[in-house]
């Protein structure tokens, strides 16, 4: 680290358990993030100005002036641009020395799976249920670490899918797919704004703490948020002997 990474992360490295060993992981560390919107924003954010070395910015949507209530990483003069460019220039702006690989498009299938395979870890920021099954098989097949978050009207939810680990869950195991469920997302239902903010920022912790190697990551645990009450639920999740995705990932 030059004196000028040694400041710029300074709160960082003085942190016993982090210091300067977890700030140099960081430093070397491959994240891809797809969704660059309500939760992508306050995600992107933190693990760029946290100096993420390499951030892969996933999003085929473009800004449009009803995202800018709570999709903070895009302001008044990126509506209509890419979300990934939009997010990729406004990163920049934060942390220069983070790389940042703006994908304007929906990730998919053997795009997708590269793309997994090349990140140390993975973050779902999306909205809706098919992409979440396909992030989750190619977390399941390249073993990645996936940190799942998603936000709806005034009630959130995150967890860890540690997939280095063959005792974890997958996002399958907890959320089977099913052809009738109902595809709720923001398009199309409000979200409190501070929701995607708190959570987005939760999945943000989540990810730096796995990759500097600092405490106990949220695998097996579920929390819910409602943001009327404020009250945090905690539900531990198991790994199902019979998931479809990840039972036959072998030992
Ligand atoms: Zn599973």
């Amino acid at each position: 680290m030059n004196d000028e990474q040694l400041l710029r992360y300074a709160r960082h490295i003085l942190l016993d358990e982090l210091g300067i060993e977890g700030q140099e992981r960081l430093l070397a560390a491959r994240v891809l993030i797809v969704g660059a919107g309500g939760l992508g924003s306050p995600a992107a954010l933190y693990l760029a100005t946290a100096g993420v070395g390499d951030i892969t910015l996933a999003d085929d949507d473009v800004v449009e002036l009803s995202n800018l209530q709570r999709q903070i990483l895009h302001t008044t003069a990126s509506v209509g641009r890419p979300k990934a460019e939009s997010g990729r220039d406004m990163l920049a702006a934060f942390n220069p020395q983070t790389r940042v690989h703006a994908r304007v498009e929906r990730l998919q299938g053997q795009a997708l799976s590269d793309a997994v395979a090349q990140a140390d870890l993975v973050l779902d920021c999306t909205d809706n249920f098919t992409t979440r099954h396909a992030i989750n098989r190619a977390c399941v097949q390249h073993r990645k670490p996936l940190v799942s978050g998603a936000a709806i009207r005034f009630d959130g939810q995150v967890s860890v899918y540690d997939l280095r680990d063959p005792e974890a869950p997958c996002y399958h195991c907890l959320f089977p797919e099913a052809d009738d469920v109902e595809e709720a997302n923001c398009a199309t239902m409000g979200v409190f704004a501070p929701v995607v903010g708190i959570i987005g920022s939760m999945q943000a912790a989540e990810a730096l703490k796995l990759l500097s190697g600092v405490g106990e990551s949220l695998s097996g645990r579920l929390l819910w948020l409602d943001v009327r009450t404020m009250q945090w639920r905690s539900v531990n999740v198991q790994r199902d002997p019979e998931c479809a995705v990840c039972a036959a990932r072998g030992h």
